[in-house]
């Protein structure tokens, strides 16, 4: 099943059915008063059967979903974990020594969260920013310490992710963590429905230009392997975002761009890129009206 939320704080499974993509309105079977965490938030932490939703749809009306609204649908992740260098190519276009296997995982900030058709500002004038297109999880039961065998039955399901990125030398968190830099979504799909996380394809566009084109096959950590990693460092809890990392083809975004991500048997989250708000990176608040520190002194 694809959950989605729309419409503000309405929960929805969207179906493809004679030819037309429809949402249908599950918004009671949530828990009442989603909060800022969303619908699909509260739903997976209240243990939902995702098995005994779908025998309820049938009845139910459909919305067409060109009329409605998709928001995200983890609008505040309790934790964004994201693996760093998780493919080979990606780890020689960036010419890095070490992968995520030295590197281990890194956070970001759960308000970066926006959604289909959110907007992305760029924070730097001056300063490169980047769009990675990444296969994300939702993570669907407390995992602690869960071997690579057992770690998929701790996901709830699958969604499209945007790990943006400047290019500076703050630190990770820093440079990723900007408010709109981690777009999810168009919705969440259940396992069932996407087969083999090990083989699916990934493809991102930047107006309309193929940059990155890559299958899951290729990670270093696969989704398996990055959750067994982090749940042996920090407890997931449902409803926490996993990011398995981006291929070769990261690029410059600027002003006006549209960006594209498209995982095969998931979906395609588009969003905006603005620069109305950059500034130049010697003037960033804070630091830039302080001089460099030099370890040594003469
Ligand atoms: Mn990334």
């Amino acid at each position: 099943m694809r959950f989605a939320v729309f419409d503000g704080d309405r929960l929805g499974v969207v179906q493809s059915e004679d030819g037309r993509e429809v949402v249908i309105d599950i918004s009671d079977l949530a828990p009442a008063d989603p909060g800022p965490a969303g619908p699909l938030h509260r739903l997976i932490e209240a243990g939902v059967d995702t098995a005994a939703i779908k025998k309820r749809l049938d009845a139910r009306p459909r919305l067409a979903l060109a009329d409605v609204t998709l928001c995200t649908p983890m609008p505040r992740p309790g934790k964004i974990v994201a693996a760093p260098v998780n493919y080979r190519d990606h780890q020689v276009e960036m010419a890095q020594e070490n992968t995520v296997i030295e590197l281990g995982v890194f956070l970001k900030a759960p308000s970066s969260v926006i959604g289909p058709g959110g907007t992305i500002y760029l924070p730097y004038a001056d300063m490169r920013t980047d769009q990675e297109g990444e296969f994300a999880l939702v993570i669907g039961k407390t995992a602690r310490n869960v071997s690579v065998e057992e770690a998929l039955d701790y996901v709830f399901g699958y969604t499209c992710a945007l790990d943006i990125t400047v290019r500076s030398s703050e630190d990770r968190s820093t440079r990723k963590s900007f408010d709109g830099f981690t777009p999810l979504g168009p919705w969440v799909v259940t396992p069932d429905e996407v087969g083999d996380p090990r083989d699916v394809s990934l493809k991102c566009w930047v107006n309309n230009e193929l940059r990155q084109d890559a299958n899951t096959r290729d990670l270093f950590f696969s989704a398996a392997e990055v959750i067994a990693y982090a749940s042996a460092v920090m407890t997931l809890w449902p409803g926490d975002v996993v990011s398995t990392g981006t291929p070769a083809g990261v690029g410059p975004l600027s002003d006006g761009a549209r960006v594209a991500v498209e995982l095969g048997g998931i979906g395609r989250l588009e969003v905006n890129v603005s620069a109305s708000r950059a500034v130049p990176y010697a003037e960033r608040p804070v630091a830039g009206g302080k001089a460099h520190v030099p370890l040594v002194t003469a």
